[in-house]
């Protein structure tokens, strides 16, 4: 059931979104060669029960972290602990918040000092492939119309888009119905409403599109072992056009500036 969320519902997980994108935007600041996936990890829990939150992550069926910490081939889902990370890696950090019994969900790849040409390529790939998607998200427009658009930018690049990991609907749970492929037909699939909230979140690598998970149950990775990219935003659709409920706030951190993408200013 796809259930529309009320402007005040609305305007709580806009609150909501507002701890995950400030605990991020301090996480991307944190991320450093030689910190542990459990620090960052760490430094989330706090920040978002500081604020008055509850990490969304910890505790979802029986996962460990109140972050997924995904480094270079791993996609989705990895588990916070003792991995360091180190000069040239690709790190995704996905981070949800429950406020008030609503969710807000989003996640961002970085780079961990200096990466390769072709890791920072397909890091701007997909995070402008978020950029498109969220710019189909008007009043009018169908589900399907979300996800042609992020795989055709990712595969005019040569990439890959992941088919067995969708977005979704986010509201009183993380995950609601509809689900939102990062693929698919344009003008097919649900139309959208205002008051419809998806978190829109492509999921690109550098090789095929096939992925597998590890033996502990949850790190997705490809199956090719090359890299992968993955960014989220939790988003309402409005009558005025789409408004990022996660959007990180440059100006209140100036040293976010150097992840700053110029198209994420729709909201
Ligand atoms: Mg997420
Ligand atoms: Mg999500």
């Amino acid at each position: 059931m796809v259930t529309l969320k009320s402007p005040r519902e609305i305007e709580i997980m806009r609150a909501s979104g507002k701890i995950t994108s400030r605990v991020l935007a301090g996480l991307m600041k944190a991320a450093r060669p030689g910190m542990t996936t459990g620090e960052l990890d760490k430094l989330a829990e706090r920040g978002i029960r500081d604020a008055g939150g509850i990490p969304t992550f910890k505790g979802y069926n029986g996962f460990a972290g109140s972050i997924c910490a995904s480094v270079n081939d791993e996609v989705v889902h990895g588990i916070p602990g003792t991995r360091l990370l180190c000069d040239g890696d690709l790190l995704s950090i996905d981070i949800g918040t429950t406020l008030d019994g609503y969710v807000s969900d989003s996640a961002v790849t970085i780079p961990i000092g200096n990466v390769s040409q072709t890791a920072q390529r397909l890091l701007d790939v997909t995070r402008e492939c978020l950029t498109l998607g969220i710019a189909q998200m008007k009043r009018g427009k169908r589900v399907g119309d979300i996800g042609a658009a992020v795989q055709a930018h990712a595969e005019a690049h040569g990439f890959g888009v992941v088919r067995e990991l969708v977005g979704h609907g986010v509201g009183r749970a993380m995950h609601e119905e509809p689900q939102v492929p990062n693929y698919g037909e344009a003008g097919t699939g649900l139309e959208l409403r205002a008051g419809l909230v998806l978190a829109i979140e492509p999921m690109i690598t550098q090789g095929g599109p096939k992925v597998r998970i590890l033996e502990d149950g949850w790190t997705v990775v490809t199956a090719d072992g090359k890299l992968a990219a993955h960014f989220e935003h939790t988003i309402a659709v409005t009558e005025d056009g789409p408004q990022i409920l996660t959007l990180r706030d440059y100006a209140e951190d100036p040293e976010l500036e150097r992840y700053r993408q110029p198209k994420e200013a729709l909201a």
